[in-house]
This record gives structure tokens, C-alpha cells and sequence, in this order.
């Protein structure tokens, strides 16, 4: 037996095989068709698709027996990839010092006949072969040649198709994964915007909408222009200052929140309570006629002598009604000198604006 020598580009033709990932794949139907048109061709009983590795040779498909791979120095189509452009065919393996010293020649399945066609790759290498053999001796004629070498050129585009596959599936993966991301990017980012736009709108302290929440719903309330015109009080603690130069800022800051609760329950459906800064606050009572808005504001007024918060606590109120052709901010206006004359009336009371 002579050893198959190593090709002249054994690396490259090593990296362009480990290029096409076939190593130690599962067997595939596409590959075990063409070997058994080669063999039906050929009239053996056996034959394979291999794949020589730098030690071994490894069957992608194997009929007639059975195995998985052999060592490279025993492979017949170890010497068929010595010339890749050309058939390898052993009529008598016997009579060939290449092979007459090969164990599955004297042993187990004792080959006589082989042909092998070289598998090339795109760029050229001979990666292995599609070969047929058989336990007799035989001849292969020329159209047999012919066609097992047009065989072996579609095992090749069965490669390269394996290949674009891979890629396609690798593409589709990662795709699909930045897809997924993008998708959750968008995802937080809409949360934050939401957050976002609510912290805009909202008192941080006390939870109720802030100044500019209230100047777009009174805005969009007069713009709706209903029968009746909406209302706006002003509403502001009177000596609030004294609460915290007094009991400390916290406790000034427990008073705001207990406040804008009472506010929140008692507009609650009717209309929308706003914190206006500091210790002022807004109610925009969206429908209400004056004098039930006044009475509204009254009971608010009285009703803050029973907030829990351990210390007397008097509101002064302005209070205004839209007019025709006025602005919010002019509405506000007339409700903050309202306010202004409450203060100065004494506070604790509500003044309706003029
Ligand atoms: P007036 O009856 O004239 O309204 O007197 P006042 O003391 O309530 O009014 P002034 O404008 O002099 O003082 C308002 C105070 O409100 C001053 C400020 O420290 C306090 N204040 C404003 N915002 C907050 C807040 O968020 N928390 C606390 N604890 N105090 C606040
Ligand atoms: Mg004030
Ligand atoms: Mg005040």
C-alpha cells in the first residue's frame, strides 16, 4: 500500500472545506439521492460522498456499508484529491500497488473496483469525492466517467447551496434579533415618554396635575364652549408661611398633600383640581353656573377646618367665570385679583371677581 501524499495546498484546501461546515453534520437526503444515481450509473453496490479532513475521511453519505469515517491514509479518494481535474478509477485494487496492501482491500468490504469523481469547491480545492466501488473488479465506461463527474459537480452545488442556507438562516437569526431589541427599544421608549409626558402634567408633591395641565383644560374647555361658561377659583393658604417657619417645612409639605387630597375627592368627576404653584391651587369647575360654583368654593373653605393635619388652616378664594372672548390666562387674571381682594378683605372667604 502506498500512503496518499498531502496536496501542495493542503492548507488553503483545509480552510476552504472548514468553510463549507459539513464536518460531522447529520446525514441529508440531497447527498445519499446522487450517490445512489452514481452507483445505479455505475452498476456497483456501493458507494459515498467524502470529505477528506487533515486525518481522517469522513462519509457524508455511505451506502452499501457502513460507517462514518476512516483514516486519510487508507482512503481511496485521499489519492483521487492528488488530481483534482480528473476521475481516480481502480479497475483492480488488487493490482494496484496504491491500494493492494489496503486493509478494506484484503479485509472488510475487500474493494476491487473504484471511481472517484473530485468534489471541487467554488474557489477550486478538491475537498473529496463521489465515488462507487464494489467487491469485484470492473471497467467504467465513458459515459459512466461523464456522468459521475457531472454527478459530482451537483454534490458541489449541494454544498453551496448548504451554504447560502446557512447564511440565509444566520441572516433570518439575526434579523429576527434585532427586530426583538428594536421592538423592546421602542417599547421602553414609549414607557418613557409616557412617564415623561406625565411628569410634565403632574405635581410632584402633591400628585395632582400641575399649572400647565390646567391652563391646557381650561383652554380646551372654553374652547368646547358649552351653554354654560366654566369657572376657575383660585385657592391659596392663608399664612401658609407661618406653618413652616413654625412646624418645620415637612409638616408644611403634609399639609399640601392633605389639602390637594380634599381638593382631588371634592372635584373629583366634577371638575379638576391643580396644584398653581406653591401654596396656591387651581379648580376648574367646567359647566358650573357662579352661584353653585361659589357654593362649591364656601364648602371647600369650611371643609379645610376638619383636615387632619393638627393645625388651623384657613383658604382664601378668588373665584371668576369665563366671559365671551376672553382668554384662560385673562380668566386666571381676574381670579388671582379676586384672590388679591380676599387677602385683603381679611382672608378666609371666597370673593367672586367682578
Ligand atoms: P398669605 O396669607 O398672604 O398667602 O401668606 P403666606 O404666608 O401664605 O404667603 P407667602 O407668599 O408669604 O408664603 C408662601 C409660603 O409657602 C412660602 C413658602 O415657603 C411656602 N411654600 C411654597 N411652596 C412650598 C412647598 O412646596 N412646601 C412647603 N412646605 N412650603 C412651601
Ligand atoms: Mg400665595
Ligand atoms: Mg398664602
Amino acid at each position: 500500500m502506498i500512503k496518499p501524499s498531502m496536496p501542495v495546498n493542503e492548507a488553503e484546501r483545509l480552510a476552504a472545506l472548514q468553510r463549507y461546515r459539513i464536518l460531522d453534520t447529520d446525514r441529508e437526503q440531497g447527498f445519499d439521492d446522487l450517490v445512489t444515481i452514481a452507483r445505479a450509473l455505475c452498476g456497483t453496490r456501493m458507494g459515498a460522498v467524502t470529505l477528506i479532513d487533515h486525518d481522517r475521511q469522513w462519509f457524508k453519505a455511505l451506502q452499501g456499508l457502513e460507517g462514518i469515517q476512516t483514516p486519510r491514509e487508507e482512503a481511496f479518494c485521499a489519492h483521487t484529491i492528488l488530481q483534482p481535474l480528473q476521475l481516480t478509477v481502480v479497475e483492480d485494487a488488487l493490482q494496484d500497488a496504491r491500494f493492494s496492501g489496503n486493509p478494506s482491500v484484503l479485509g472488510e468490504p475487500h474493494i476491487r473496483f473504484y471511481a472517484g469523481a473530485p468534489l471541487l469547491s467554488s474557489d477550486g480545492y478538491a475537498l473529496g469525492s463521489l465515488c462507487v466501488f464494489d467487491s469485484i473488479p470492473g471497467v467504467l465506461g465513458g459515459q459512466q466517467a461523464e456522468a459521475l463527474q457531472a454527478l459530482s459537480r451537483q454534490v458541489g452545488k449541494l454544498l453551496e447551496m448548504r451554504v447560502l442556507r446557512q447564511q440565509i438562516d444566520h441572516h433570518r437569526a439575526e434579523h429576527d434579533w434585532y427586530e426583538a431589541h428594536l421592538a423592546q427599544y421602542y417599547q421602553q421608549l414609549e414607557q418613557l415618554n409616557m412617564e415623561l409626558s406625565e411628569q410634565t402634567r403632574t405635581d410632584p408633591l402633591t400628585g395632582l396635575p400641575n399649572r400647565r395641565a390646567l391652563a391646557a383644560a381650561l383652554s380646551e374647555a372654553i374652547e368646547r364652549g358649552m351653554a354654560v361658561t366654566p369657572a376657575v377659583a383660585i385657592v391659596d393658604i392663608d399664612h401658609f408661611k407661618m406653618v413652616n417657619d413654625i412646624h418645620g417645612h415637612d409638616e408644611g409639605d403634609r399639609v399640601l398633600t392633605e389639602l390637594a387630597g380634599t381638593l382631588r375627592s371634592q372635584f373629583a368627576g366634577r371638575g379638576m383640581a391643580a396644584r398653581y404653584g406653591g401654596e396656591e391651587f387651581v379648580i376648574l369647575m367646567p359647566e358650573t353656573p357662579m352661584q353653585q360654583a361659589e357654593l362649591q368654593c364656601q364648602y371647600l373653605r369650611e371643609s379645610v377646618s376638619l383636615l387632619p393635619v393638627g393645625l388651623p388652616i384657613t383658604l382664601s378664594i378668588g373665584l371668576a367665570a369665563h366671559r365671551p372672548g376672553e382668554t384662560a390666562q385673562d380668566t386666571l387674571r381676574r381670579a388671582d385679583a379676586a384672590l388679591y381682594q380676599a387677602k385683603h378683605q381679611g382672608r378666609d372667604r371666597v370673593v367672586v371677581a367682578d
